[in-house]
Parts: structure tokens; C-alpha cells; sequence
């Protein structure tokens, strides 16, 4: 069982991963207008711009799965549920929570 002031560490520390990770996508939507491929450049760089539009695709698409992950915990707390494991429904060790707070499973059902 977690205490309340556990509770609130990871809140905060969920909440302050969820601001960070928006500030990142917005950036990184700017970055990837700035490389509009319709621009007249030419066709190496064109390429140069197209690989790092697929890395930043591929980042953006991690963000917001980390993102899912982070505002799923989030309801998980205001819903009074977080913390139990969705498989076996025991409480998830305070270790594990602490090193992932965004974890939905105990180290026995996660492995
Ligand atoms: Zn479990």
C-alpha cells in the first residue's frame, strides 16, 4: 500500500514528465515544418532531410506513447486505482512504481 506522501511524489513526478514530453512535441513539430520537403534544396540534402524527418517521426511516436502511458497513470490516480496490478490486482512494489510510475503490473505479471 502507498503512502500519501508516495502518492504525491509520483503525481507530481508524472505530471512534470507529462509538460515535458508536450514541450517536446511541440518543438519538434516546428523542427519538422522547418524541413518541408517541397523545399528547393537539393537532392542530398533532400535526403538528409527526409532520414531525419523518419528519426524525428519515430521520437514523436515514442513521445506520445510514453505520453499515453503517463496520462493513463494519471487517471489511474484520480480514479483511486493506481498502484494495483491489472493482472493479478495485488499492490505493485513501491521499487518498481518508484523506477516506473507509469507501470500497470507487479514484477511477477510484467515479466
Ligand atoms: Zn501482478
Amino acid at each position: 500500500m502507498l503512502t500519501v506522501d508516495q502518492l504525491i511524489d509520483l503525481e507530481l513526478r508524472i505530471q512534470e514528465e507529462i509538460d515535458h514530453l508536450q514541450k517536446d512535441m511541440d518543438a519538434s513539430a516546428e523542427e519538422r515544418e522547418a524541413v518541408s520537403p517541397d523545399k528547393s534544396i537539393g537532392r542530398l540534402s533532400r535526403l538528409d532531410a527526409m532520414q531525419m524527418q523518419e528519426v524525428a517521426k519515430d521520437a514523436q511516436r515514442r513521445r506520445e506513447e510514453r505520453l499515453q502511458l503517463l496520462e493513463a497513470a494519471r487517471d489511474r490516480m484520480d480514479e483511486g486505482e493506481y498502484g494495483n496490478c491489472e493482472v493479478c490486482h495485488d499492490a505493485i512494489p513501491w521499487p518498481r512504481l518508484e523506477a516506473q510510475p507509469e507501470a500497470t503490473r507487479c514484477g511477477k505479471c510484467a515479466g
